[in-house]
């Protein structure tokens, strides 16, 4: 479809956006699925947030927000979602017909349909270990009590955050670990590492990797062209393992749905997604 006057625009806000490969997925699915619009990488400035996304949803269109504005974002909402309230973080937003900036935060969404693909059932009764407590980690805790996992333990650098973390989201079934020291003898059927540790090479490991050894399952949320080290300590343990593309294809499939109100073409999105990695 050729980009007219009516065309919608979509945009990613973000610093940085250029390693991102939203625009390569998005833009797929658009052609993919016949819809007149067109996603762009913006590189925005935090105070730019607030004119971007008014300019854009008064236009009709709308986007996605990623590091560092998140949370800034959702106060530029005036119809946020249960799962903008309840993570304090927006990641899609688009105008609607009442001329009401809407958003939601489909990185829960995306962690869910991407544990449901990777285990082939969802996190009912499971004991999970999280590790993090920014905004990815907020948004697995939440899917992860939405699925009915029995326990999730929080482990975080800074312990203060995870008790917000706990308090915010989490209730009677999320619990703060002190330190690794108190995990040591313990088992989960699913450790997550929502930290952004693994991205660059010279990056420490977030827990000692002996613990993935006991694990039932692994999924690191970080996500790059080879396998990150997180997946390779695990898999190196025979313990099942994925990296964050899934959830990656999954979050944008959602965030589609949310501006199209149609079903996402996923495939399309997967191929799209898997051609640029291997790029
Ligand atoms: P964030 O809000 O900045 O949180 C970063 C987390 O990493 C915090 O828990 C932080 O601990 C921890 N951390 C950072 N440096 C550390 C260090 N040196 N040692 C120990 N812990 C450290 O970031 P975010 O938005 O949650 O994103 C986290 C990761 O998830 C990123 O890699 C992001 O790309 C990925 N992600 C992937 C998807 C996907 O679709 N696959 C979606 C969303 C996010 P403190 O609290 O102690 O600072």
């Amino acid at each position: 479809m050729s980009i007219t006057s009516s065309t919608r625009v979509l945009a990613l806000l973000g610093d940085p956006v250029r390693h991102s490969l939203s625009p390569v997925v998005q833009n797929a699915a658009f052609a993919h699925a016949g819809v007149d619009g067109v996603y762009v990488a913006v590189r925005c400035a935090r105070d730019d947030l607030v004119g971007f996304m008014h300019g854009l949803s008064r236009a009709g269109g709308g986007g996605n927000i990623t590091l560092p504005h998140k949370e800034k974002a959702v106060a530029v909402l005036d119809v946020p979602s249960d799962a903008v309230r309840r993570t304090g973080a927006c990641n899609t937003f688009w105008g609607g017909p009442d001329g009401k900036v809407h958003g939601d935060n489909t990185d829960v969404d995306g962690f869910r349909r991407a544990l449901n693909a990777f285990i082939e059932g969802s996190a009912q009764g499971m004991r999970v270990l999280l590790l993090g407590a920014g905004g990815a980690a907020r948004a697995t805790l939440m899917a992860l009590l939405e699925e009915g996992a029995d326990q999730v333990v929080l482990l975080n650098r800074s312990l203060e955050r995870a008790r917000a973390v706990a308090r915010r989201i989490g209730g009677p079934r999320a619990r703060v670990a002190n330190g690794v020291q108190e995990l040591r003898e313990q088992s989960f059927d699913l450790v997550v590492n929502a930290t952004r540790l693994g991205l660059s090479p010279d990056d420490p490991s977030p827990l000692d990797f002996d613990i993935l050894s006991r694990a039932g399952a692994a999924m690191d949320l970080v996500y790059g062209g080879a396998p990150t080290p997180f997946v390779r300590a695990a898999e190196e343990f025979g313990v099942r393992a994925t990296d964050g593309g899934e959830m990656l294809v999954q979050q944008g499939a959602a965030s589609f749905e949310r501006w199209w109100e149609r079903e996402a073409p996923v495939e399309a999105m997967h191929d799209a997604f898997r051609r640029s990695r291997s790029g």
